[in-house]
């Protein structure tokens, strides 16, 4: 084993990347692969939570592979969790380790609970979630968790949980794992600036991350500038959102344009034909890798079933100590 610092990180397989995906979370990604070692996981048992298609879920984890591959990641850092079911059994053992009271408090729980009050569903999943999420760090003992904002409340139960632990068997055995903050663009909708680009807002708020090229041109023509509503000396939240895709995309007519703003000349269309430049010259590489992998899909299949085997004996190692320290039985057949 390397001995890097290891992080890790999960996705679940809901849908297509978009451009807030991307530069929110997986260009990040991409990038640690240089310095750290580095589990990527598509946390699939994850997707269970909410209600889901169990016809799609599996086309849907090769897809984000798949798209996750096309943008820089690499095969052998990438495991699906339910080839890794350590996940699962350690995920019960940390049950008996989480406070029901901690757990119930959890943002996220109370959000997605309310969107599911509609069905009259509620699963015991969703309510587990965060204690899953534990283990999908604590198995592979990562140094390093990047996440947003929205996460830190989940990473200090994953603390607590192994706190507890190392507490109740008298022994240091999980070290705490640490948040990487990573300073990302939080990238909005085209079509309404005030909110997130998101899956769950709907088509016109979405730029995706194979889209084409006549598709960007126009969402990015039709971006909405300026609402009327933003005050005086202020840049608007659609102007905002428009240097944030052009820097995010590394656009070296970054600067230029933005003196162009703050000298007051700024024509909008001019910031509109830059962007729409530099995100098709981006998306114009990911589509063009993606066929690649695409005419070798088996290839990366078999690739992404060996990095998981790899990536699974880390985790067997750690459930089988694990077992011997809370009393289970510990025998290999
Ligand atoms: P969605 O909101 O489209 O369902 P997810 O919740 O599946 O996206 O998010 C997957 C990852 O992408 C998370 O790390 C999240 O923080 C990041 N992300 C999602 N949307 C954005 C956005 N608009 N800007 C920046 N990052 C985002």
């Amino acid at each position: 084993m390397s001995d890097k610092k290891r992080v890790l990180s999960c996705i679940q397989p809901t849908g297509n990347l978009h451009l807030g995906n991307y530069f929110g979370a997986v260009k990040n990604w991409v990038d640690l692969q240089e310095q750290y070692e580095c589990f990527y996981g598509i946390v699939d048992y994850h997707a269970m939570t909410m209600p889901y298609n169990t016809k799609k879920l599996r086309t849907q984890t090769w897809d984000l592979i798949v798209d996750l591959v096309s943008t820089g990641l690499k095969p052998e850092n990438i495991f699906i969790q339910s080839l890794v079911p350590e996940h699962a059994e350690l995920g019960w053992i940390f049950n008996c380790f989480a406070a029901v009271g901690r757990v119930s408090n959890m943002t996220q729980y109370k959000d997605k609970s309310q969107q599911n009050k509609k069905d009259g569903f509620i699963s015991v999943g969703l309510f587990d979630y965060p204690v899953l999420q534990a283990a999908d760090i604590l198995i592979y003992k990562a140094d390093f968790v990047p996440v947003g904002d929205d996460q830190d409340q989940h990473l200090e139960l994953t603390r607590e949980i192994a706190d507890r632990f190392n507490h109740s068997v008298g022994k240091e055995y999980f070290i705490l794992p640490q948040t990487l903050h990573t300073k990302t663009p939080r990238i909005k909708s085209p079509a309404d600036p005030t909110r997130k680009m998101s899956k769950s807002a709907g088509e016109k708020h979405v730029i995706g991350v194979f889209e084409e090229e006549a598709r960007i041109r126009k969402q990015i023509k039709s971006a909405v500038t300026d609402t009327g509503d933003t005050p005086e000396g202020e840049m608007s939240a659609g102007v905002g959102n428009l240097f944030e895709l052009l820097k995010a995309a590394n656009a070296n007519d970054y600067e230029q344009l933005m003196s162009s703003y703050h000298a007051g000349d700024l024509k909008y269309s001019e910031l509109k034909e830059s962007t729409a430049e530099a995100l098709v010259s981006l998306t114009s590489t990911f589509i063009e890798n993606k066929k690649n992998i695409l005419d070798n899909k088996k290839e990366l299949k078999y690739q992404i079933k060996q990095s998981s085997a790899e990536i699974r004996k880390v985790a067997q190692q750690t459930l089988s100590e694990v077992k011997e320290l809370v009393g289970l039985m510990n025998v290999k057949f």
